[in-house]
């Protein structure tokens, strides 16, 4: 009788197990950058989580035929301007299930995180903006985070004006550096310096705020001070400054999108990475596969000097909506003008953009925003470009680029990222399920906002956002990433 109810027991719990999963993905090719792991795997999700992966067969509530396709992790974006809808339905196709403002960061943290909860496609985080807290202290607030399509990317950069090209005093650094503490407290992932942004602040006063990183554990993400090869100003000089700031303090320093701001001498700018790495600082980098940059043309980035920097001159800046290459007059009239508008920058070659890449030290990072194509294509041209065409990275090496380093990265700044950017039991189901023959991008400088193709599925948090190659309509399962602040009951 005992023997019975025993194996009446193992029966029941049996069929409790075939039915346990909420979502099988069945025999697709199983992909994980951290144990290396490369084989045809079944994995079962349950409540936003990876809770079985297994050579043998699982059963689930919805099963999905992955046979022929890669599972990955979800690809991990540090550095994503555009945060409305239709940015966050091409990053999907794109394969991207976590896209964060870290460059220079939301204006308002707070506020930030209040409009992105419940509508949000996928994860989202942000650090604390240096450039507007410095507009703030100087009297000159930027205007209200709008997360709207037709406004295109969001006001984070100041307008040129005396808030961005003048230095702070004392006081006003100490304020500055108040109100960073203030928004780590509400949820900050880093400090977002967009130092080219910001030409005023003079080499003290980044060190300053690289010490509210430090004293808070957390990263520096920025954009450096600036470009080309004169000298004083080089952006060698930009590197050296920056790597200076965190030997300094301490704080753990990420440079954005290095082959936009080195341009030639990006192989170079690696070079100083890696030899501040040797040296056992912690210092990281990333870059997109484009050879033009996208930026406000009204911003400090654009004070007089740009064109001797960067060695080009006005027609080779380009606005995005009407393909209107710019003359000195126009640039007068939309450099001085208080609407934001944004400009393409074409300035690097081809051939320092495919050695850029395939560096191991180089993670992907789209600077994504509504008018340049890295907002819908980055992810998948790096597949098909790199991998596929130009065979300079496998496909692993390509995933950990997109998926593990910048979880990596983020645990500088979060413990819930050491569940991001693996295919692990106990890890987030953020995963991307994607054709290897097909992947590839599609968004062009004419027509940016193309989806990129060959993703099948694509899962946030365990739902399926896009299923059969279709965005499945109002599933908002992305979640915040916060910093340690927030934890901490400064929120
Ligand atoms: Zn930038």
């Amino acid at each position: 009788m005992r023997k019975l109810i025993l194996s009446l027991l193992l029966l029941s719990a049996t069929a409790v197990a075939a039915q346990q999963y909420d979502l099988v993905l069945e025999g697709g090719r199983v992909m994980d950058p951290e144990p290396g792991l490369d084989a045809v795997r079944n994995i079962g999700t349950r409540n936003g989580k990876i809770v079985r992966i297994a050579a043998e067969s699982l059963s689930g509530r919805r099963v999905v035929h992955a046979a022929g396709l890669v599972v990955a992790p979800g690809f991990i974006d540090l550095h994503q301007h555009g945060q409305e809808a239709a940015s966050q339905r091409v990053k999907a196709f794109d394969g991207v299930t976590t896209a964060l403002e870290m460059e220079i960061g939301a204006p308002d943290v707070a506020q930030f995180l209040e409009l992105k909860e419940g509508h949000s496609l996928i994860h989202y985080g942000t650090t604390a903006s240096h450039a507007a807290a410095r507009a703030l202290v100087f009297g000159a607030p930027l205007p209200p985070y709008v997360i709207d399509p037709r406004a295109g990317i969001p006001e984070i950069l100041p307008k040129s004006g005396p808030a961005t090209n003048q230095p702070a005093t004392p006081e006003q650094i100490a304020h500055i550096q108040q109100r960073l503490r203030d928004e780590i407290d509400a949820g900050a992932l880093g400090v977002g310096m967009g130092i080219q942004y910001t030409p005023g602040a003079t080499r003290l006063e980044v060190i300053d705020m690289f010490r509210v990183a430090a004293e808070r554990r957390l990263p520096v993400y920025t954009h450096m001070r600036s470009f080309g090869r004169i000298e004083p100003g080089s952006d060698i000089e930009s590197v050296e400054e920056v790597i200076g700031a965190a030997a300094i303090t301490g704080a753990p320093l990420h440079i954005v999108h290095i082959n936009s701001t080195c341009l030639l001498d990006s192989i170079e700018c690696l070079a100083l990475v890696a030899g501040a790495r040797a040296r056992g600082l912690d210092i990281t980098t990333e870059a997109y596969p484009y050879i033009a940059g996208m930026t406000a043309i009204n911003s400090a980035l654009f004070n007089p000097g740009w064109r001797e920097k960067l060695g080009i001159d006005y027609g080779n800046l380009v606005l995005p909506e009407t393909g209107e290459h710019l003359t000195k007059e126009r640039f007068e009239e939309l450099h001085n003008s208080s609407v934001q508008q944004s400009v393409l920058v074409f300035a690097n070659t081809q051939e320092v953009v495919d050695a850029v890449i395939p560096n191991p030290l180089v993670m992907i990072a789209s600077d994504g925003a509504p008018g340049h194509p890295r907002n819908a294509g980055t992810y998948a041209r790096v597949l098909a470009q790199y991998v596929g065409e130009k065979k300079s990275l496998t496909l692993m090496e390509a995933l950990r680029k997109m998926t593990l380093m910048p979880a990596q990265m983020l645990e500088r700044s979060t413990p819930a990222a050491r569940r991001k950017g693996r295919l692990q039991e106990g890890a987030d189901a953020d995963i991307v399920v994607f054709d290897p023959q097909i992947i590839s991008d599609r968004a062009t400088f004419e027509k940016p906002m193309e989806p990129s193709v060959g993703v099948r599925y694509l899962l946030v948090a365990g739902a399926l956002v896009i299923d059969e190659g279709k965005i499945v309509p109002d599933v908002f399962t992305g979640r915040a990433l916060v910093g340690p602040g927030r934890d901490a009951g400064g929120h």
